[in-house]
């Protein structure tokens, strides 16, 4: 019962160290599946960080969906054209890269969605 009590003393010490992002979608969830979920840590790079920026900067912070100019760059995704499905050449790819709004990019998702199941 002592040794209990100290551990769950103990727990509030334990941080999350990332939260983890269930897949959503039947898609998605194969996508999990295969890669083991180890593209979603290339998300949380600096090198990442880095490639976003640059397509955001590229394409002048303007969705290259709905043209929308979107200062507020919490609001635009660095998005893949083509899925990379966990596949690194893709996913490091500049030119596989381009500006949207989140808007277009989570309806552009649900269509692609729809047509690949
Ligand atoms: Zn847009």
């Amino acid at each position: 019962m002592g040794k209990l009590q100290q551990v769950r003393d103990g727990l509030h010490r334990v941080s999350p160290t990332m939260r983890y992002l269930a897949p959503t979608t039947r898609a998605e969830r194969s996508v999990a599946r295969d890669a083991g979920l180890e593209w979603r840590r290339w998300y949380k790079t600096a090198r990442w960080q880095r490639l976003r920026w640059s397509v955001l900067v590229r394409d002048l912070f303007t969705c290259q969906m709905c043209s929308k100019v979107e200062l507020d760059t919490s609001l635009l995704v660095a998005d893949h054209t083509v899925r990379h499905r966990g596949d690194a050449d893709l996913f490091w790819d500049e030119t596989n890269l381009q500006c949207l709004c989140k808007h277009c990019h989570d309806s552009h998702k649900q269509r692609a969605e729809r047509a690949t199941t």
